[in-house]
C-alpha cells in the first residue's frame, strides 16, 4: 500500500494550516511571544560593546554596576517568554493532533468494505497513531521556529550592519553556497522520510501480524522465519533513518564550516582596517558574538527543514487517507432515530458484480426473488458467489449493474444506515470486541437493556455457559472472543443477532466451523432465530437446507437451479450430485 501521491508542497501546507485555524489566536500569541523574543535577542552583543569598552577599558563605574544587572533582567524576560511561546505552540501542536486523529478515524469508519480489502489494519494504525506527529511538526513547531529563528537573524544583522556594514557584507556572500546546499539536502531529506514512514509501517504491520497469528507460528515452529522478515523490515526502516540522518545532519556541520571560514576571514579584514564599529575591542567583540549567535539560529533553520519535509511526507498519507472516497452517505449517524423497520421482502433484479481488480465477475445477472419471512438457502461450491450475495445484501459494495429491492424500495432510494438497521448477519467468521458479554451482545448501546440481553442469550442457547461466568454478562472476552470457545463465540454472535432482532436475517456458514454438540444448540437457535424474519442461510450441513422454503444453486455467480429440496432432487442436476456428495461447500 501507497498512499504518497505527489501532491504539490504548497497545498499540502496550505491544507494543514486549515486544521491551524481554529487555533490561530493561541498560535499568534506564540508568535508574538517569539517576536519579543527574537528583538530581544541583539541586546546580549549589544551589551558587549558598551561593556568591554566603557566598563574595562575605560573603567567607568556606572557601566560595571548596571551591565550584569541589566543581564539578569534581560534573561529573565527572555526565559519567561520562552516558556510561554512554547507553551502556546505546543498546545495548538496538541490539539492539532488530536483533531486529525479523530477526522481520520471517523473517515475510516465512513470508507466502504472494499478500502479494507486492500489496507492492512496495522498500516492503518500506524498512520494514524505515528504519522499525525510528524504532521504537526510542520504546522506548528516549524512555524514558530521559522519565525523565531528568521526574526533573531534579522535583529542580529541589522546589529552586525550597523556596527560594520563592510564585514558583514563579506559574510552575507556566503549565503548563497549556504541556502543551495540547504536545498540539495531538502530534497533527498523528503524522499527518505517518506520511504521511512513506510518502513514504519512495515514494521507495526509485521507485529501485528505475528500476535493475531501466533498460534499458527508455534504449530509451524516458524518463529525463526518470522522473525527473520522482522528483522528484514528493521533492518530496512534503520537503513532509511540512515540515509535521512545523514541527509539531515551533513547539513549543519557543512554550515558551520562556512561560518568559520568567514570567521576567520573577518579577523583578517578587522585587525587590518580601522572600520567604524569594529575599532575598538567591545566593538569586535561585539561583533564575533553577533556572528556566533547567528549559528544556532541558522543551524535550526537548516534542519527546520527536515521536519517540515518529514511532516509534508506525513501531510501526504494524512490527506490521501482523507481523501479516500466515503461510503454512501449515512445520514443516520447523525440522526438518533432508528430508521422504520422493513418487512422484509427481497428481490435481487439481473444484479452482477466483480470485485476491483478482479478478472471474473463473482456475480452475473443474479435473479431472485424472497418473501418476507421466507427462508433461502444458497448452496454452491466455494467461489461461487454465495457470500457476495450477502455482501451486497448489506450494502458492502456498490452495485455495477441491476437493482437489488427492499419491501419494493430500490436500493439506492433507501439510506444505507436504513438498510443495515434492518439487517442482522451472523458468519462463520465470528468478530468479538474486546469487552464485556454485555457489551458484545448489545453491541453499540449506549444503555444496553440487561433483561433483553439475557433473553438474547437464552434464545442462542448461550445463557447457559454466560450464567456459569462468574462475572456473569460482566465477563470480559478478551480480544476476539479469546476467552471463549468456539461454540461459545458463536452462539454470542447469534445472540446478538437476537438482541439486534432485524427482519432480515443472513447465516453465512454460522455453523461449520462447530463440533457437532455445539452444532446441535446453534441449531436449535438458529431454528428459532428464522422464525419470522426473512432469511438468507449458507451451510454445508443438510438438516438446515432441506428445511428452507427455496434452494438455490449457484455456480461460477449464476443461478443454476432453484426450487424446493424435493423438487431440486426430482431434477437430478447439479443440487442432487453435491447432495450425493454432502459436499455444498469445499471446506
Ligand atoms: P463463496 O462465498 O460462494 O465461497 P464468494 O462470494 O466469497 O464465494 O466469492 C466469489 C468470488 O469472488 C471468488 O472467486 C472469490 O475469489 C472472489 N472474492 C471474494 N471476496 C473478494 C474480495 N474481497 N476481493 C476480491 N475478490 C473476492
Ligand atoms: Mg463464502
Amino acid at each position: 500500500m501507497d498512499f504518497s501521491t505527489q501532491q504539490n508542497s504548497r497545498q499540502l501546507y496550505g491544507r494543514l494550516l486549515r486544521y491551524v485555524k481554529p487555533y490561530w489566536k493561541y498560535l499568534a500569541a506564540s508568535i508574538f511571544f517569539l517576536v519579543l523574543l527574537a528583538a530581544t535577542e541583539p541586546l546580549f552583543p549589544a551589551l558587549m560593546k558598551p561593556l568591554l569598552d566603557e566598563g574595562f577599558t575605560n573603567q567607568n563605574e556606572l557601566f560595571i554596576k548596571w551591565i550584569p544587572i541589566g543581564l539578569v533582567v534581560l534573561f529573565l524576560f527572555r526565559g519567561i517568554l520562552l516558556f510561554t511561546s512554547s507553551y502556546a505552540s505546543a498546545w495548538v501542536s496538541n490539539r492539532v493532533v488530536t483533531d486529525l486523529r479523530s477526522v481520520m478515524f471517523s473517515h475510516l469508519m465512513q470508507l466502504p468494505v472494499g478500502f479494507y480489502d486492500q489496507h492492512s489494519s496495522a498500516r492503518l494504525s500506524s498512520h494514524i497513531a505515528y504519522d499525525v506527529n510528524n504532521v504537526t511538526g510542520a504546522a506548528t513547531s516549524a512555524l514558530t521556529v521559522l519565525v523565531r529563528d528568521s526574526l533573531t537573524i534579522i535583529g542580529l544583522m541589522a546589529w552586525l550592519l550597523w556596527l560594520d556594514w563592510q564585514l558583514t557584507s563579506v559574510t552575507i556572500a556566503l549565503f548563497p553556497l549556504i541556502a543551495y546546499i540547504v536545498r540539495y539536502f531538502n530534497r533527498r531529506l523528503r524522499r527518505f522520510s517518506g520511504e521511512s514512514q513506510r518502513a514504519m509501517a512495515g514494521i507495526t504491520h509485521a507485529i501485528e501480524e505475528a500476535a493475531s497469528n501466533n498460534r499458527i507460528i508455534k504449530i509451524f515452529t516458524s518463529q525463526e522465519y518470522e522473525s527473520e522478515r522482522f528483522r528484514e523490515e528493521n533492518e530496512k526502516h534503520r537503513r532509511i533513518s540512515m540515509r535521512a540522518t545523514v541527509a539531515s545532519t551533513a547539513i549543519s556541520p557543512l554550515i558551520q564550516l562556512l561560518t568559520s571560514l568567514s570567521v576567520a576571514v573577518i579577523i583578517g579584514i578587522a585587525l587590518n582596517s580601522s572600520g567604524a564599529g569594529t575599532a575598538t575591542a567591545g566593538g569586535f567583540v561585539s561583533f564575533l558574538t553577533a556572528l556566533m549567535m547567528l549559528l544556532p539560529p541558522i543551524k535550526r533553520l537548516s534542519e527546520i527543514t527536515a521536519v517540515i519535509q518529514r511532516g509534508l511526507a506525513a501531510a501526504e498519507v494524512v490527506f490521501s487517507i482523507l481523501d479516500e472516497t466515503a461510503e454512501r452517505k449515512q445520514d443516520s449517524t447523525k440522526q438518533s432515530k432508528p430508521y422504520p423497520r422493513l418487512r422484509g421482502e427481497i428481490e435481487f433484479k439481473e444484479v452482477s458484480f466483480t470485485y476491483p481488480e478482479a478478472k471474473k465477475p463473482a456475480l452475473n445477472q443474479f435473479s431472485l426473488h424472497i418473501d418476507a419471512g421466507k427462508t433461502v438457502a444458497l448452496v454452491g461450491r466455494s467461489g461461487s458467489g454465495k457470500t457476495t450475495v450477502t455482501s451486497l445484501l448489506s450494502g458492502f459494495y456498490c452495485l455495477e449493474s441491476g437493482q437489488i429491492l427492499l419491501d419494493q424500495n430500490k436500493f439506492s432510494d433507501l439510506p444505507l444506515s436504513q438498510i443495515r438497521q434492518n439487517v442482522g448477519l451472523v458468519s462463520q467468521d465470528v468478530r468479538l470486541f474486546n469487552n464485556t458479554i454485555l457489551h458484545n451482545v448489545a453491541y453499540a448501546e449506549d444503555a444496553p437493556n440487561e433483561q433483553h440481553a439475557i433473553e438474547a442469550l437464552k434464545h442462542a442457547h448461550a445463557w447457559e455457559f454466560v450464567e456459569q461466568l462468574p462475572e456473569g454478562l460482566q465477563t470480559q472476552v478478551g480480544q476476539n472472543g479469546l476467552k471463549l470457545s468456539g461454540g461459545q463465540r458463536q452462539r454470542l454472535a447469534i445472540a446478538r443477532a437476537f438482541y439486534k432482532d432485524a427482519p432480515i436475517l443472513i447465516l453465512d456458514e454460522a455453523t461449520s466451523a462447530l463440533d457437532t454438540e455445539s452444532e446441535q444448540k446453534i441449531q436449535a437457535a438458529l431454528n428459532e432465530l428464522i422464525q419470522g424474519r426473512t432469511t438468507l442461510i449458507i451451510a454445508h450441513r443438510l438438516s438446515t437446507i432441506e428445511k428452507a422454503d427455496q434452494i438455490v444453486v449457484m455456480d461460477r455467480g449464476r443461478i443454476v437451479e432453484q426450487g424446493t429440496h424435493a423438487e431440486l432432487l426430482a431434477m437430478n442436476g447439479t443440487y442432487t450430485r453435491l447432495h450425493a456428495l454432502q459436499d455444498f461447500e469445499e471446506d
